[in-house]
This record gives structure tokens, sequence and C-alpha cells, in this order.
């Protein structure tokens, strides 16, 4: 069934537990993630990212996720991913999209509240329910240079986030505590303190990004202190190609529904066991 964020992150922080957002380029990912989500009984955030809008447009998107989510057994949100563009936002939300992100991160603070403000008037009429980012991590799509050593500068400041939510009442807030996008080129030294904090201070919903590569114990130290969304892609985006090729070195006689097939079960099997490290299996 199709549901709003705001509804099943609520249910998640009440129950200390995490949602996983999961990307989808294609509609056989977008199948696969739909299919591990029933498989666990658990509420799923399927999402579509708009840099990802080279692979596949919104319309696209939209009229296969929702028409997935709607004829789920489980609950399941539609969301704009790093939504930058007010007019992409908009048009996410008028799709039919139940959640969108507006990311306004780099730009300074008053013009993040300014903004997440422009997306929430619309949002709350049609009871679209918003994520906004406060802090800095690398861009979406990986690139960007980070300096490991100096990145607690750029975490989410406790007071900022507290007067940030005060002044957007925003549905669910992405925090920067040490994770980054794409895959770690070193080890990361993740801040639950910091997460804590912010949790303390807000009590919002508070969503990773960069969910991809890190150890079990790291998800749930982080949901302990207080996550409730979990992005996650990169890991599986290449875990699954590679099973593919593997697949197909084994198979040369595979026609491509057969290749259809294989990636939705090995999406199912990757998302199914990171929903349970979340630990929402069950929980739909
Ligand atoms: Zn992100």
């Amino acid at each position: 069934m199709l549901v709003n964020l705001k509804t099943v992150l609520e249910k998640a922080k009440t129950e200390k537990y995490a949602v996983g957002a999961f990307n989808a380029t294609d509609l056989n990912t977008a199948r696969g993630i739909i299919a591990a989500a029933e498989a666990e009984n658990a509420p799923v955030i399927l999402q579509f990212a708009e840099v990802h809008g080279q692979y596949i447009s919104l319309e696209q998107a939209a009229s296969m996720y929702l028409q997935l989510a709607q004829t789920a057994k489980v609950p399941v949100v539609v969301h704009l991913d790093h939504g930058e563009n007010f007019d992409t936002i908009v048009k996410a939300m008028h799709l039919g999209f139940t959640s969108v992100m507006v990311d306004a991160s780099t730009q300074p603070f008053k013009e993040n509240i300014t903004r997440t403000n422009q997306v929430l008037e619309i949002a709350r009429a049609l009871n679209v329910s918003v994520e906004a980012e406060l802090g800095i991590m690398n861009a979406e799509d990986g690139s960007g240079a980070l300096d490991y050593d100096q990145m607690d500068d750029t975490y989410t400041n406790v007071a900022e986030a507290a007067e940030f939510v005060k002044a957007t009442d925003v549905d669910a807030l992405a925090i920067a505590f040490g994770t980054v996008h794409g895959l770690y080129k070193a080890e990361p030294h993740l801040n639950y303190q910091r997460i804590k904090e912010i949790h303390d201070k807000t009590n919002k919903p508070l969503v990773m990004h960069g969910g991809s590569g890190l150890k079990d114990e790291e998800y749930r130290e982080s949901i302990k202190n207080g996550i409730t969304k979990i992005n996650y892609y990169s890991t599986m985006s290449y875990e699954v190609t590679n099973g593919l090729r593997d697949y197909l070195n084994k198979n040369s006689d595979a026609f491509l529904f057969d290749v259809d097939m294989k990636t939705i079960e090995l999406v199912k099997e990757n998302i199914a066991a990171k929903i349970r490290v979340f630990g929402s299996s069950n929980k739909a």
C-alpha cells in the first residue's frame, strides 16, 4: 500500500528501528526492492534520485514505482531523493510521490530554511512528507573530495539542527555525522554522540545518507542513537552487478528475461539482508 514517509518513520522512531530507503533506476531493481520488503514483511522506501534522471525520467519512475507501491502487501513510500530543483520537487508531488527530499544543504542556513518551508507549504496541502538536509556531505553521485581527517568540521551542528526543526517542523532530517555517499575510500568514523544529541534536541526522525559499506554494528549503533531512515544504494548496485557477471559467465545460453529475473532475485536477497539488520522485518 502507498503511504507517506511521516507515517512509517514516526512508528520506527517509537519502536527504535530504521526503514530502508533504496534507489532504483529501472523496473527490475524496483521489483526486487518490493519483493524483499514483502518477504520480510517490512515497510520500505522506494526512491528516485534527481541525479538519476539521466537513466530514467521522473515520469517513468512515478508510473512504475507508484503502481508497485499501490499493489504491494506492505507499506511503501515513493520518495524523491535529493530534490535540488524546486520544479522537480513540485512535479514529483503532483505525480503522486508521497514524500520528497528538499536538498538545500549547500545553501546558507537561512536559505536552507526558506527553501524547505517553500516545499513544506505545498507538501502539507497534499499530505506529502518532507525530508530536509543540514550539514555537508560529498555529492550524491559519490564525487567530491572529502578529507576524512577534517570531516567533523562539516558535521551537522546540534544547535543549528534544533533551530532548523523549530523553523520548519520538517518530517525528517538528514544529518552529517561521518558517512559519505558512494563507496568508502577509507575507514569511516561515525559520531554516534552527535546523532544522539541531535535526536534529543529535535525529537525528529533522523536520516543516514551514504549507508553503503558500513558494518552491521555501525548500522545498529546509529539506529540505537536515533537514525530511523537509512539510504542504501551503492553497495547493492555493485554486488548485484557482480552477481549478474557471474551468472552470465556461467549461463551462455541466457535470454534477456532470464537476466531480468536474476536481477530481481539478486536485488531481493541484497535488500532483504539489509532490512533484517535495520530491524524493520515484521514491522509492516
Ligand atoms: Zn544522499
